[in-house]
């Protein structure tokens, strides 16, 4: 699961678990994100260090 974008909303998530991929908006990100497709959770400072580490690779 990663962090596709930060928008004024929230954060859009996607999901890649189960071959299948899922997008989904999370107002805010708490200790965990749960995926409301499939239920698989991950850890929200995971998908941050993620995002902001590839943000920063992208800049
Ligand atoms: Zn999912």
């Amino acid at each position: 699961m990663v962090i596709d974008a930060k928008i004024t909303e929230g954060y859009v998530v996607l999901c890649d678990e189960h071959s299948e991929m899922h997008s989904f908006l999370i107002g805010s990100l708490g200790l965990s994100v749960e995926c409301p497709h499939c239920g698989s959770t991950a850890l929200a400072t995971d998908l941050a260090t993620d995002y902001y580490l590839s943000d920063q690779a992208a800049a």
